[in-house]
């Protein structure tokens, strides 16, 4: 998707240091952290959100990164939170599909 940041960065147009990388997804820090560790998991192909039709190997590598990425920050210990925001009511203002993962300290169980 030629105007994506999160393609841009993915593919390496934009450098980045990445905290995990596979053949099908990347994982970075999030450039305006909202916790102690908030890394972004995303695809390195374009789907706009969680609904559109991603494939159960990406799905799952999404969620092997996540684990991956827990571990590597010592948040796998304490606990953590992932999020996709989807859509204009969730949030979402990068439309490539990302999940935040949120940890490093206490988070509210009632945000949102
Ligand atoms: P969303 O609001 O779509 O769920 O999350 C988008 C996230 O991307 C935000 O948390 C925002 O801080 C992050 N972000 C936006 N631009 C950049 C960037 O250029 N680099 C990085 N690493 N994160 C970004």
């Amino acid at each position: 998707m030629p105007d994506c940041l999160f393609c841009k960065i993915a593919n390496g147009e934009i450098p980045t240091n990445f905290l995990y990388e596979d053949d099908l997804v990347v994982a970075f820090p999030d450039i305006n952290p909202l916790t102690p560790t908030h890394v972004l998991v995303v695809p390195k192909k374009h789907y706009e959100n969680i609904t559109d039709n991603v494939p159960a190997e990406t799905l799952a590598a999404i969620a092997h990164a996540v684990k991956v990425v827990a571990e590597q920050t010592g948040i796998d210990k304490t606990g953590f939170r992932c999020i996709t925001n989807t859509g204009d009511d969730g949030g979402q203002s990068v439309h490539h599909l990302h999940v935040h993962v949120l940890g490093g300290r206490k988070l509210d169980p009632t945000a949102g």
